[in-house]
């Protein structure tokens, strides 16, 4: 079947090695393991996603439930690079346990590059494919996704607000006017997020709100897709 897959440029040598958990990392993958702990069937280290789980400079999800295999893709500060790595429950809770640890990656032979790789076959964008190296972290501003619910840590209405409309511009469901970011419309939104009462209604109000809104130059979003990305929040 596909050709896309096999036939591309080969994936150049890659070296194994052990990476120490930066700081940032290790706060993640304490959320994690806190979200793991959860009681909560919800909770988003239970369910499989590529996604669910989501910091500044990290995203991923529980790729393989049976296995408990996590996925994810950590962006160290200052970029351009970023690591991607698959990894257990079980390692996950032993690095907390611990305050820290390596990683076991793959590198690419050429030592100016600094992505990561869960495994010798991974083809590297730049190395392998040839492809320009990203200006900029590929990564959002803040605290971003549904999963960010550490215990402990949880935020005030305005940032719950801000993080909702981040990932709403991130899904490219909303375009801002010039000028304004998620954190200006923070405050206003803040109460339509918290709002009781059914989903569907909270939607249509929401959607209500974005479509009238000055600030907000577009909305590509219907109520049904809101109702199930606040059911997911
Ligand atoms: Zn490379």
């Amino acid at each position: 079947m596909g050709k896309a897959r096999g036939e591309g440029p080969k994936a150049g040598r890659k070296v194994r090695v052990a990476e120490a958990i930066p700081p940032d990392l290790l706060e993640f993958l304490r959320d994690v393991a806190a979200e793991m702990r959860s009681s909560d069937e919800d909770s988003p280290a239970m369910n499989e996603s590529n996604d669910l789980l989501r910091a500044e400079h990290c995203s991923g999800g529980l790729v393989d439930a049976e296995r408990q295999v996590f996925h994810f893709k950590y962006f160290p500060k200052g970029g351009p690079w970023h690591w991607d790595f698959e990894v257990t429950a079980s390692e996950i809770l032993d690095v907390v346990s611990r305050e820290g640890g390596t990683l076991s990656l793959y590198r690419c032979s050429d030592k100016a590059c600094g992505h990561r790789w869960p495994g010798p076959a991974a083809r590297c964008p730049q190395c392998d494919l040839g492809e320009p190296l990203p200006a900029t972290t590929p990564v959002s501003q803040g605290p971003v996704g549904p999963a960010g619910r550490p215990r402990g840590t949880r935020l005030s209405p305005e940032g719950e607000a801000a993080r909702f409309l981040t990932l709403l511009l991130e899904r490219g469901s909303v375009e801002l006017a010039d000028g304004v970011d998620a954190a200006t419309l923070a405050r206003s939104f803040a109460p339509l997020l918290v709002a009781a009462g059914p989903t569907d209604a909270k939607a249509e109000r929401i959607i209500n709100w974005l479509v009238e809104h000055e600030k907000i130059e577009e909305v590509f979003l219907r109520d049904e897709e809101l109702a199930k990305l606040l059911e997911k929040w």
